[in-house]
């Protein structure tokens, strides 16, 4: 090939080249300018997706907060104090409709969250925001909101946001304005299953309102709705768990719930409750007479009076069909007899469609009076409901304390027997003056428990001259505080108090020369004494009848935990946990005495010594509940 045309081709692949350069230019310049359009766009998108990220956040924390179970109103105040601070919204609120009769509705401010300007304009106002009402006007844009269940926008603040604040003088009104900064104004209408609830204002300093942002609002709108629904279904499945269908008074099982409320309270103040337990009279005889419906009737007239009588703290409740229990929370046996007497006039001065009239018989039982258990109460009002049928009906009976009667009488009887069949050595003189004194004790009145103490304290004085007066009553006190603690039954404590009445007494047969010894004891008297609790069980309680179970608890308090007691050397559970505290009881307050060979122990160093017998001759628990007792009761 030539030279030329080789420059030839070389110049035409040149202006190939060119030309293909002009047009990649060409290229270049629509590319860049596509990029420019996408790169905006991408900007605007992930503003979008930002917007998105932020809104689903938010309505994850606010359903993480629904599901958590609070109370509305914290739920509201959360959701309106996310949407202050996440979303930069000057004022936010939740109203309320209120339609208080036919003409005059308003809304009220359920929850709120203002920022510091906002706030200082709702100073102006001296009311708390919470009480604040606020008119509901037919034309307002909130009306207009509420009805179309439309989100409705206004830049005009000024002229829509007087009905804020009607009570407001011009001037102060136009303070308020320059106060808020807001710009915007928007309404979402809430519903509550297709009612109206109110809705959600909120300001902000844009201008206007975006699609987005209307769109967020409303995804917020229905997190709220479904907040206030959920809230107003557990309010009605909570009442309608708690409240008898036919009377709307209280069921069963709200008053068991809250009877063992109450007696926890007034154990805790040592503020007495009283029971009132009712049945309607004649009951079998108005259905049978006049029908069912007749019957019902009846029922719903006494629920009416026990919920018209009763104060708003006290609790009535029907029972089962025609029985009635009104709880009297802090009333001793005076103000329940009151009370109970006021409900009987009440039921009978109803007139009832066709019936004419009914009674009911009433029974009343005051906690701390007549029982310090539950159980105990109820069967004691009962008791004494069923007394007033027997006794006529259409009365009131006041429960009997007979609880403490039984094992007081038992044990006056007991002593009774003892010195009367002479099966212990006292001198006849103190036989009969003692006899004489227990022959005057009336269970039934206050201060019989008392003498009864007082009696075991003089027999223990004649073999043991450094018993303390007073010893008796404070063993039976410390007995029982430790028995409750352990949550034994009442027939169990009963028992205990017998126990500690009588256990000491096989000391009675021991040579007084022993018993009063300076020197410490040879092994022979140690055994002597050791004897002691088997002589008192055997010997002298065996041939009384109605002691025979408290004997057991006699026989194994010097049993020892881990088995290194007497006289049966047993351990553990085998040990009746009633010989335990009797054990314990003695060792507490024989330390709290001088002894020929010591001199008494302080508190302190009682506790320690107990404290180091625990597991050994005591069981842990009970040393421990000891421990407790010793330390939060007053036990001397
Ligand atoms: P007393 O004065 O001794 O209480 O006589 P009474 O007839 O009221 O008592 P009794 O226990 O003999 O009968 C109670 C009746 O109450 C029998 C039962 O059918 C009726 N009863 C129970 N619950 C309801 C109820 O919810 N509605 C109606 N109408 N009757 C009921
Ligand atoms: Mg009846």
């Amino acid at each position: 090939m030539n030279i030329f045309s080789g420059v030839k081709d070389i110049l035409g692949l040149i202006n190939k080249i060119d030309g293909s350069i002009y047009l990649k230019g060409k290229d270049f310049a629509d590319v860049y300018a596509k990029n420019i359009a996408l790169e905006e766009e991408i900007a605007a998108r992930t503003k979008e997706l930002e917007q998105a990220n932020q809104t689903i956040l938010t309505l994850n924390s606010v359903w993480d907060m629904m599901n958590s179970s609070q109370p509305l109103s914290s739920m509201l105040d959360k959701i309106v104090s996310i949407l202050h601070e996440d979303m930069g919204y000057h004022f936010v609120g939740i109203l309320q409709l209120v339609n208080e009769d036919e003409q005059t509705s308003y809304l009220t401010v359920k929850s709120s969250s203002l920022n510091p300007s906002v706030s200082k304009a709702f100073n102006f106002i001296k009311e708390p925001i919470n009480s604040y009402k606020i008119p509901y006007l037919e034309n307002s844009i909130i009306a207009k909101a509420i009805k179309e269940k439309k989100i409705y926008s206004t830049p005009d603040l000024t002229g829509s946001m007087q009905m804020f604040f009607p009570s407001l003088k011009e001037e102060e009104f136009k303070e308020v304005m320059a106060l808020i900064k807001s710009k915007t104004l928007s309404i979402v209408p809430l519903h509550n299953a297709n009612k109206y609830f109110g809705c959600v204002v909120v300001t902000s300093e844009r201008d206007g309102i975006t699609d987005t942002e209307i769109n967020f609002l409303s995804l917020f709108a229905n997190q709220i709705e479904l907040a206030i629904t959920v809230a107003g279904l557990f309010e009605e499945v909570k009442k309608q768990a708690i409240t008898d269908p036919l009377t709307g008074i209280f069921n069963r099982r709200y008053f068991e719930d809250n009877i063992i409320k109450e007696a926890e309270r007034s154990l805790r103040l040592k503020q007495p409750f009283s029971l009132i337990s009712m049945d309607l009279d004649f009951l079998k005889k108005i259905n049978d007479t006049y029908g069912h419906q007749f019957g019902d009737l009846a029922i719903k007239t006494i629920a009416n009076v026990l919920k018209k009588e009763a104060r708003s703290i006290d609790i009535p409740a029907r029972i089962g069909g025609e029985e009635f229990n009104l709880l009297l929370p802090g009333v001793d046996s005076k103000g329940a007899a009151i009370a109970a007497e006021r409900i009987r006039k009440s039921i009978e001065n109803q007139v009832l469609d066709t019936i004419g009239g009914i009674t009911a018989s009433i029974g009343v039982a005051t906690f701390l009076e007549h029982s310090d258990r539950i159980d105990e109460l109820i069967e004691l009002a009962d008791q004494a409901m069923y007394k007033a049928k027997l006794n006529g009906r259409n009365q009131v009976q006041i429960a009997q304390q007979q609880t403490e009667v039984n094992w007081q009488q038992i044990a006056v009887d007991t002593f009774m027997d003892i010195l009367a069949k002479k099966r212990i050595p006292v001198s006849e003189e103190t036989a009969k003056t003692i006899y004489s004194k227990l022959n005057k004790i009336k269970v039934e009145d206050k201060n019989s428990k008392d003498i009864l103490y007082s009696i075991v304290d003089i027999i223990s004085q004649t073999y043991n001259q450094m018993y303390k007066t007073g010893t008796t009553k404070s063993k039976i006190i410390l007995a029982v505080m430790l028995a409750k603690k352990l949550d034994l039954p009442k027939e169990e404590i009963d028992k205990l108090k017998l126990a500690i009445l009588l256990y000491d007494i096989g000391n009675i047969m021991i040579p007084e020369k022993i018993l009063n010894k300076k020197e410490p004891l040879t092994p022979e008297e140690k055994d002597i004494i050791k004897q002691h609790p088997v002589i008192a069980a055997r010997e002298i309680l065996k041939p009384i009848s109605n002691i025979q179970d408290v004997i057991p608890i006699i026989e194994n308090h010097h049993e020892n935990w881990d088995g290194n007691g007497y006289p049966g050397k047993k351990s553990g559970i085998e040990i009746p946990v009633t010989s335990q505290i009797v054990l314990l009881v003695d060792a507490f307050y024989a330390m709290t005495q001088d002894r020929p060979y010591r001199h008494a122990y302080n508190i302190d160093e009682i506790v320690e010594i107990i404290k180091s017998e625990s597991g050994r001759q005591w069981n842990k628990q009970l040393v421990d509940d000891f421990i407790y007792v010793v330390k939060n009761e007053s036990i001397r």
